[in-house]
């Protein structure tokens, strides 16, 4: 894999979104123009051994790389920030155990298409490590980080929900040296939590993949922000590149842009496009400086 080489965030199932076959979906992203990618696993998505061939087949037939797996699941909503606190990730008690089980059969999925990494929304970490949430999670984040030890696979946790800090805080209390972030600029704008480029400063040591993904600000408190087109938002995406270069970060730019339909892959070229307009303009990598763990 090339330094800061740009790839696409797409989903099983296709269309990034409806019910397409596994050659298509992989042929749709490889005419994006990229060869390599972040799988989005759908919570309904079946992964038996047939699926696995089925996908290898298709990614191989492509010459398509994929650089991490993310799991989601049943009973998630992303309808408002207030459903995202209820629902998603490791955080509802009610559905930890079967979440934790769904994790571990993405870890194996991933590990037989060769991917070295998982990752997830855990939801919203509670900041009082005295919160009896706030422990089983921790505990459940170490016994996942421990399951993808076993596959050499590092667990990445996606970024937004809490400020920095909490989420730096919580990876040390964890303690577990295969645990990383996915480093999403736009998510810490639509939660309203923390300026992108101060918020990459306080993880840089933690950050293994990163979306390319640009939003306004919510412009009321506990409301979404918008998510936009790369460059119309307020991430300041070319400012992004430079400080992911400071940082030392050399992994793939992963572009995420969660709408359906055409315009999706519209925004989707035209971002491949600046991406690699800006990549050109950074200095050229040298492997020695790489520290991404991909
Ligand atoms: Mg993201």
């Amino acid at each position: 894999m090339e330094p800061l080489q740009v790839g696409v965030m797409f989903w099983t199932g296709g269309d990034l979104a409806t019910q397409v076959p596994p050659d298509q979906t992989v042929r749709m992203v490889s005419q994006l123009g990229v060869s390599c990618g972040q799988l989005g696993i759908h919570p309904g998505a079946i992964l038996n051994n047939e699926q696995i061939t089925v996908w290898k087949t298709a990614l191989d037939t492509e010459g398509m790389e994929i650089v991490t797996v993310f799991s989601s699941y049943l009973g998630e909503s992303y309808a408002s920030i207030s459903t995202v606190q209820k629902t998603v990730g490791f955080i509802p008690p009610l559905t930890r155990e079967e979440r934790e089980a769904r994790t571990y059969e993405c870890s194996d999925f991933a590990s037989e298409l060769g991917v070295s990494s998982l990752a997830t929304h855990i939801g919203f970490v509670p900041e009082d490590r005295t919160n009896p949430d706030y422990i089983a999670v921790r505990e459940m984040v170490r016994r996942v980080c421990d399951y993808c030890a076993q596959n050499d696979q590092i667990f990445a946790l996606e970024t937004g929900q809490e400020p920095a800090r909490t989420l730096r805080d919580f990876i040390a209390d964890v303690d577990r040296e295969n645990l990383g972030i996915n480093f999403d600029p736009a998510n810490m704008i639509l939660y309203g939590s923390g300026e992108p480029l101060e918020a990459l400063e306080i993880v840089r040591e933690h950050v293994v993949t990163v979306h390319c993904k640009d939003a306004k600000w919510p412009t009321e408190r506990g409301q979404w922000g918008t998510e936009t087109p790369l460059g119309k938002g307020d991430v300041s995406i070319d400012k992004f590149l430079t400080k992911l270069k400071e940082i030392g970060y050399w992994g793939p730019l992963v572009i995420e842009r969660e709408i359906t339909g055409e315009k999706q892959q519209v925004d989707i070229r035209a971002g491949i496009a600046w991406l690699e307009e800006l990549r050109a303009l950074l200095p050229t990598a040298k492997k020695s400086d790489t520290r991404s763990n991909l």
